[in-house]
C-alpha cells in the first residue's frame, strides 16, 4: 500500500497511493496526516498502472483533491476506477515519458524504468535543497517486449542525485531478473505440443505477457480470447494505448465452445486461486463460456504469491481430477514467468548508476530493505536508512541524513 510524501518548503507531494490485501480485506494508508494540511499538498503522482499504487486513490482522493499526473496509459486505467465509483470530475494530468514540470516547490522528471507493466517511470524530484531519485516498482530489461527498453544511459546521466528512494521487493535474491522476452520460448514449448485447448493464466496487468502469448496463438494458429473483467479492461486501456500490436487480436470467450479444441487459447485471470476468478470457475467447471476437458492444457504464467500455496494447490487439484494437465511456473525448467522486481545484481547496477550519495530502501518487509540498504553500503553508497510507516527521513538541508522516527502517525484504512 504505497504512498509516499515528499515534502519542501511546507508544500508536499504524493508519490502513489496504494492498497494491500490482508486476508479478504483491502488495506490503504491512512491519509490523516495529509488530509490535515490538503492545502500544502501539490499534486499526486502515480508511477504506474499496479494496485499497490494506484489502488487507494479511487477511495481516497476527496479526502485529498489534489491534481494527479501520470502518463496515458496509467491515466486511462485511473479514469475507468474513478468512474466506477462516480467520480467523473477527477483533475488527471496526462504527461508524456521524458517530461520535466514544476509542481509547487518541486521539479519532476518522468523517467522510463522497465517493470511487469507497461509505462511505469522512475521520478527525479528536485527542490533547491536537492535531489531524489525515486524509482518506482522496476528492474533491468533490456527486452521488455512491450514499452521501452531499459537504458542504462538515463540513469548513468543523472547528477547530482541526493538520495534515491528504491524498490527492495527482491533484495534477497542473487542475480538478475529473467527478461520479459526470454519467456516466448518456454511458453511456446509448453503450448505448442498441446493437442487439446489451452488456457494460460497470468497477472492481468502483465500487457507485455499478453502480447507474447498473442504472438505464440498466431503462430500455432490458435483463436484467443481474454477471459476475467479486469484483464479485459486493462487489455483494451493497454491496445487503446498502442502497447498491443495486431497480433493481440482476442475473439469473445463466448466463441471458444464453438472452435475445434486445438485452435483454442483462452487467457485467464485468477492464477492465485482466487474463488469467483475465470481460472477458478474453470476449475469448477461452472464458466459460462468454456468447459476444459481431458487432455486439455493449463499453463501458470506466474509465481505464487507467499501465502497462496493452498488456494493454488486446490486449483491445480481440482483440474487434474479431471485429467487436465497443469504446467506450474514455479517449477518449470524453462522460465514461464519474469518477476517485475531488482535482484541483487540490478540494485548493485542502479547504485552505480545513479551513486546516490543516501540510499532509502522502501517496497518491501524489513529484511528486504535490510539486504537493499547492505547492497548499496556494499556499493559505496555512503548513506542508507532503513525506516518504518510514519517515519520521515531527512534527506538534505543543514541536518545531516537522519530519521526522525514516527512523525507521522501512520495507520491503516480498510475498504468496506
Ligand atoms: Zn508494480
Ligand atoms: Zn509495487
Amino acid at each position: 500500500m504505497n504512498l509516499n510524501l515528499f515534502g519542501h518548503d511546507g508544500q508536499w507531494l504524493m508519490v502513489d497511493c496504494g492498497v494491500t490485501f490482508e486476508d479478504d480485506k483491502i488495506a490503504m494508508a491512512d491519509p490523516q496526516f495529509i488530509e490535515s494540511r490538503r492545502d500544502a499538498l501539490v499534486g499526486i503522482i502515480v508511477t504506474h498502472i499496479h494496485q499497490d499504487h494506484i489502488g487507494a486513490l479511487p477511495d481516497l482522493w476527496e479526502r485529498l483533491k489534489a491534481p494527479i499526473y501520470t502518463t496515458r496509459f496509467t491515466a486511462k486505467v485511473l479514469d475507468r476506477a474513478f468512474a466506477e465509483r462516480g467520480l467523473w470530475d477527477v483533475p488527471i494530468i496526462v504527461v508524456e515519458t521524458g517530461d520535466c514540470l514544476e509542481i509547487g516547490a518541486f521539479d519532476i522528471t518522468w523517467l522510463p524504468i522497465t517493470h511487469s507493466t507497461a509505462e511505469t517511470h522512475a521520478l527525479k524530484i528536485t527542490t533547491c535543497a536537492g535531489s531524489v531519485l525515486h524509482t518506482a516498482d522496476w528492474k533491468i530489461d533490456e527486452t521488455p517486449v512491450v514499452g521501452i527498453p531499459f537504458e542504462h544511459k538515463t540513469f548513468a546521466e543523472l547528477e547530482g542525485i541526493d538520495a534515491i528512494v528504491c524498490d527492495s521487493t527482491n533484495a534477497t535474491t542473487p542475480g538478475v531478473s529473467v527478461s520479459e522476452a526470454v519467456l516466448y520460448e518456454g511458453l511456446y514449448d509448453c503450448i505448442a505440443q498441446a493437442n487439446g485447448r489451452v488456457v494460460v493464466s497470468c497477472f492481468a496487468s502483465n500487457i507485455a505477457r499478453l502480447q507474447t502469448l498473442a504472438e505464440i496463438a498466431s503462430v500455432t494458429d490458435r483463436y484467443i480470447a481474454i477471459m476475467g473483467r479486469s484483464m479485459r479492461q486493462l487489455s483494451e486501456a493497454a491496445k487503446a494505448c498502442g502497447y498491443l500490436n495486431d497480433r493481440f487480436n482476442p475473439t469473445d470467450p463466448d466463441h471458444l465452445g464453438y472452435l475445434p479444441r486445438e485452435e483454442v487459447m483462452a487467457i485467464a485471470s485468477g492464477n492465485q486461486g482466487d474463488v469467483g476468478s475465470a481460472l477458478y470457475r474453470l476449475a469448477l467447471d461452472t464458466h459460462p463460456d468454456l468447459n476444459l476437458e481431458a487432455g486439455d492444457l493449463v499453463v501458470l504464467s506466474a509465481k505464487t504469491i507467499p501465502g497462496n500455496e493452498e488456494k493454488v494447490d486446490r486449483l491445480v487439484e481440482r483440474f487434474e481430477q479431471r485429467d487436465i494437465r497443469v504446467i506450474l511456473g514455479d517449477n518449470s525448467n524453462a522460465p514461464l514467468h519474469a518477476t517485475g522486481h531488482p535482484q541483487q545484481g540490478e540494485l548493485a547496477d542502479i547504485y552505480g548508476l545513479v551513486k546516490p550519495q543516501l540510499a532509502i530502501p522502501v517496497h518491501g518487509e524489513s529484511v528486504h530493505m535490510q539486504a537493499n540498504a547492505d547492497i548499496a553500503r556494499a556499493c559505496g553508497v555512503p548513506d542508507q536508512l532503513v525506516g518504518v510507516n510514519g517515519d520521515l527521513f531527512v534527506i538534505a538541508g543543514s541536518q545531516a541524513p537522519c530519521i526522525r522516527t514516527g512523525a507521522v502517525e501512520a495507520g491503516r484504512l480498510y475498504r468496506r
